[in-house]
């Protein structure tokens, strides 16, 4: 029987649990321990892929074609942990299970009510991650903030989870903040101790307090932390802010945390240590001898979430080119008119990347003109691509008005557009190609240069396609076709002849890419891009992480 951890936040949202949770993983697999890690969403929707990224930041997508929360893509650049359909349970999925069973007659003569029915199904889902496997360790992160009604039922079941399984067997961790307040110059702890006390109000008692703060804890304060929220001094664990994300599990570590875990749930003491994981990952993002700068134009640019594995495996990329990748966020919408040159001459590669709806396009495809004519190193994924074959028939095949069906079905050119399966679906959510599928890379193309396979496997999550009734006339004009899935069946990847890197993807790439473990990609175009520096800045980084907090890599949106 595996060990549990749940992990639960207090005070704030955004404090980084999704992380926290994710380098805990990698704690205890740098130990050598099997682990399996799960997010468990308060949320109705059955998923996220229903809702906007304004709402939800980005949409994680899984091998198996799920659609996730963002925290398992923490999970899956941090740690081994096998991340599927079972890795995410909301609400939604959690009474459409047992709605479903009550309809069938299963509870015939009962009153269904949360408390068993809805808690027990969601034991059910915590157990079922690790069922048939084995595994040293499941961790289930608890998203919300403790004192949300939607979230009680998940506390609830975890509660009677440990009642269940042991006290050796199950611990609690809770992420909480320890403010500063300026005025007075002191860290305060009283929003911690509220935090627990709600906690246990509902039964909980914490084992191990995360506390997120921005200066550091002396150890009176954790003593009084320790004291008054009635944990051991050594479980009370300070989250700094750090440069980079990658630096938490060696913040973490340093601090014993392992140790007190392992002590907790009584797993036998193995050393372990994460001298690679620092060497490989953190000193390479934190002290780079190059820079780069690469734009992403797209509309949701202004969030810091709706593109988190983007902006990721752009950072990997920085990392296995030894260079500090610096993102200029620019909104797709300020590209519809005018010149382009403000926005894009001081950047020495462009992505853009995937989406939805009609707002912004005409600005990214003027983005992917801009890229194609200057010979700007240009990397286009999903909708990217879509905007790429749309630019290219419009201005390189003289297709006026060519479009996407998804933003004008009555195009003259419909260079995108639905596949019959796709044509009759009525019901929106997790209808859309999804997950994992093979691709053929041609070779003498930069994705075979890339990837050095012939075959590749890449996860999906699109309802259009590239449409092949054009195809002969984009080959014919430069466009060379260089991935495709079942011997030409669909168009996969695109590339430009007579440039010196352009090419673009109708899947998602951003999905697989790690830290130590960059997608070639991603690695390939911002080598090229660092190779040619079109803007003309100077390559070497400057020496200046201690400045650049929470995150290593500046990112800036362009006004
Ligand atoms: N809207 C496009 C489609 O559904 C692209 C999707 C995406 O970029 N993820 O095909």
């Amino acid at each position: 029987m595996p060990k549990h951890i749940f992990i639960t936040g207090g005070v704030v949202s955004s404090l980084g649990k999704g992380i926290a949770s994710a380098s805990i993983g990698k704690l205890l697999e740098a130990k050598g321990l099997k682990i399996a890690m799960q997010k468990l969403d308060p949320y109705i929707n059955v998923d996220p892929g229903t809702m906007s990224p304004y709402q939800h930041g980005e949409v994680y997508v899984t091998e198996d074609g799920a659609e996730t929360d963002l925290d398992l893509g923490h999970y899956e650049r941090f740690t081994n942990s096998p991340i599927g359909k079972l890795s995410n349970v909301t609400t939604g999925q959690v009474y459409h299970a047992v709605i479903t069973k009550e309809r069938r007659g299963d509870y015939l003569g009962g009153t269904v009510q949360v408390v068993p029915h809805i808690t027990d199904e969601i034991k059910e889902r915590i157990r079922a991650v690790s069922r048939g496997k084995r595994y040293d360790v499941v961790i289930s992160e608890i998203g919300g903030t403790v004192g949300d009604i939607e979230s009680l039922p998940f506390l609830e079941a975890a509660r009677q989870f440990r009642q269940e399984e042991g006290r050796e067997n199950v611990v609690f961790i809770h992420l909480t903040l320890v403010p500063f307040i300026r005025a007075a110059g002191e860290l305060k702890t009283k929003p911690t101790q509220h935090s627990v006390g709600t906690l246990r109000e509902i039964g909980i008692q914490a084992d191990i307090l995360l506390c997120r703060t921005e200066k550091r804890l002396s150890k009176d304060l954790r003593s009084k932390i320790a004291l008054f929220c009635n944990v051991d001094p050594e479980a009370v664990i300070e989250a700094r802010d750090v440069r980079s994300i990658y630096e938490v599990p060696l913040m973490f570590k340093e601090q014993g945390l392992d140790q007190v875990i392992c002590r907790y749930l009584r797993l036998e003491y193995k050393a372990g240590n994460l001298n690679d994981w620092k060497k490989d990952v953190v000193d390479r993002t934190l002290y780079p001898k190059y820079q780069v700068t690469i734009g992403v134009v797209g509309k949701y640019v202004e969030l810091q979430d709706a593109y988190k594995s983007l902006y990721e495996a752009l950072r990997h990329a920085g990392i296995a080119n030894d260079a500090r990748v610096v993102i200029k966020r620019i909104n797709s919408e300020r590209l519809m008119k005018g010149s382009l040159e403000h926005y894009l001459s001081k950047v020495d590669g462009i992505l853009v990347p995937g989406g939805f709806g009609n707002r912004g396009i005409e600005g990214k495809i003027r983005a992917i003109k801009y890229a194609r004519e200057n010979k700007i190193p240009f990397f286009g994924i999903c909708l990217g691509m879509q905007c790429a074959v749309i630019e290219f028939a419009r201005n390189g095949l003289e297709m006026k008005g060519a479009h996407s069906t998804e933003f004008n079905k009555k195009t003259s050119y419909p260079v995108i557009s639905l596949l019959e399966e796709q044509e009759n679906v009525a019901n929106l959510g997790g209808t859309m190609r999804l997950g994992a599928y093979p691709c053929e890379i041609k070779k003498n193309s930069l994705a075979y240069e890339a990837y050095g396979a012939e075959e590749i496997s890449e996860r999906h999550r699109h309802r259009y396609e590239f449409n092949n009734k054009y195809r002969e006339d984009f080959i014919k004009k430069g466009l060379r076709i260089s991935g495709v899935y079942q011997s030409g069946k669909l168009v996969e990847i695109v590339e430009l002849e007579n440039h010196p890197w352009f090419l673009a993807c109708q899947f998602h790439p951003e999905f697989k890419s790690k830290p130590d473990k960059p997608h070639p990609l991603f690695k390939a175009f911002v080598q090229k891009a660092l190779e040619l520096k079109p803007s003309g800045s100077k390559k070497e980084a400057d020496k200046k992480p201690e400045e650049t907090q929470e995150h290593a890599y500046e990112t800036s949106t362009v006004k």
